[in-house]
């Protein structure tokens, strides 16, 4: 897969499918303003090359979840889901004219493509106020087709979608990758064929569901795991250690899954996880997923008081006890987790340690992400919650790659072919 070179693109129209689906806000005066721009920003490498080479550039990409329809007639209630103020905000950032047309298909757009002078931007309304997009019809990737000469896919978050116009599309025109797609597609891969050693991951977050593909995967390459967070509580429960009300995800987040019994998957992981090496200068036998052996416990996520609780103790059941859900990680596992993550040549972390939002209940996150923060290792991030809580500490800056591509990401490290990248081959 290739980034575009200078006579690719150079005087032809060029069709950037990005991925602006980035949070809006709604000012008292009624005016809807993006309140996030990093998705903006990090296509802006690609579009300035594009500008600089003097292609005719048009913008396509979806936002949120409108219900949609076979016309792209918008529903009251997807009004707001207009790329227009996303169109207005990259205006403010480059500085530069970016014209807007409320339609994504049709004679109108057609015409102002044919208007398109070479250096200019024209972006088009929300791909999925067409059901179409979804759907992955063929029609209508031909139709969008129709307006250029060149496809390139910036949008690597939404990558592991098979949808009209990041698959169909990108079969139908001569397709290129994005410099940012590129970049994301470097770190990730050095994770998979070339971690330096000893490789550690560490998982928490609450949904197991999303990051067990990547568990298994990781199981086989990584050195060690360590789990943390909602996630964690499957693998206390499969040791047969007592979680009283934590939250246990039972079910896929994704309701088109199967059920799944996410303790019997841990067990399995658990089993199957062989006993490591994992010092520079000597050996120590480990075993590969390292889980909690103390926790904090509260009443529930808002809870202003915490309970240490130590599971390595033989813990009962009680009526005092049985409401408690684990919150975050305690001191102890903070000081183990960050002893072995020193000792990384590579880190690999996705998912809160802890309900981080919650002061009481942050203090796990908070220390590793200063330890992953300070790590001489290649260390790279991912998932949305993780970024939340790194922003929420002052550390962004602080950290070799941080992936924004939560779902493609954990499903390119789960070993799975992404249908759009598929596509561009
Ligand atoms: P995820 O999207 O799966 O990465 O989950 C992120 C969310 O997990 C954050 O909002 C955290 O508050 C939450 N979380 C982390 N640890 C726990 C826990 N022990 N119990 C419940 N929720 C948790």
């Amino acid at each position: 897969m290739k980034t575009p070179q200078v006579q690719n693109i150079a005087n032809k129209t060029v069709i950037v499918r990005v991925d602006y689906n980035v949070p809006l806000s709604m000012s008292k005066n009624g005016k809807i303003t993006v309140s996030d721009d990093k998705r903006i920003q990090l296509s802006l490498k690609t579009l300035d090359f594009l500008i600089k080479n003097k292609a005719k550039i048009i913008l396509i990409s979806h936002l949120g979840r409108p219900t949609g329809s076979k016309t792209g007639l918008q529903k009251s209630k997807d009004k707001n889901l207009s790329l227009k103020p996303v169109a207005d905000h990259l205006k403010h950032q480059l500085n530069y004219p970016v014209t807007f047309i409320p339609d994504t298909i049709g004679d109108e757009v057609q015409k102002q493509v044919d208007e398109l002078q070479a250096g200019e931007i024209l972006m088009l309304e929300n791909l999925r106020f067409y059901t179409q997009e979804k759907q992955a019809d063929q029609k209508f990737a031909k139709e969008i087709a129709k307006l250029g000469q060149v496809y390139i896919n910036e949008a690597f978050s939404n990558c592991h979608r098979n949808h009209a116009s990041m698959v169909n599309l990108a079969k139908l025109l001569p397709s290129f990758i994005g410099f940012n797609v590129k970049k994301e597609l470097q770190y990730l891969t050095q994770l998979l064929e070339n971690p330096k050693k000893p490789f550690v991951v560490i998982v928490g977050g609450a949904k197991i569901s999303d990051k067990v593909g990547a568990l298994q995967n990781l199981t086989q390459i990584a050195d060690l795991i360590l789990v943390g967070g909602g996630v964690a509580n499957n693998f206390l429960k499969a040791q047969g250690i007592e979680t009283h009300h934590s939250y246990l995800q039972d079910k896929p987040s994704d309701k088109k899954k199967e059920n799944i019994n996410y303790v019997e998957v841990a067990e399995n992981l658990l089993k199957s996880a062989k006993t490591e090496k994992i010092l520079k200068d000597g050996y120590i036998p480990l075993p590969k997923i390292i889980y909690p052996i103390d926790v904090l416990a509260g009443k529930n996520l808002k809870s202003t008081h915490s309970k240490l609780i130590n599971l390595t103790h033989n813990i009962k059941d009680t009526d005092d006890d049985k409401d408690l859900m684990y919150l975050d990680i305690g001191p102890k596992t903070i000081k183990l987790y960050q002893e072995l993550l020193l000792q990384a040549g590579t880190i690999f972390w996705n998912g809160p340690m802890g309900v981080f939002e919650n002061k009481k209940f942050s203090t796990g996150t908070k220390e590793i992400a200063r330890t992953i923060a300070k790590s001489s290792a290649l260390t790279i991030l991912g998932g949305g919650d993780t970024i939340a809580a790194i922003n929420h500490f002052n550390l962004s800056n602080r950290y070799d790659y941080i992936s924004s591509a939560g779902g493609a990401s954990l499903e390119f490290l789960a070993g799975k072919k992404l249908p759009a990248l598929e596509a561009i081959k």
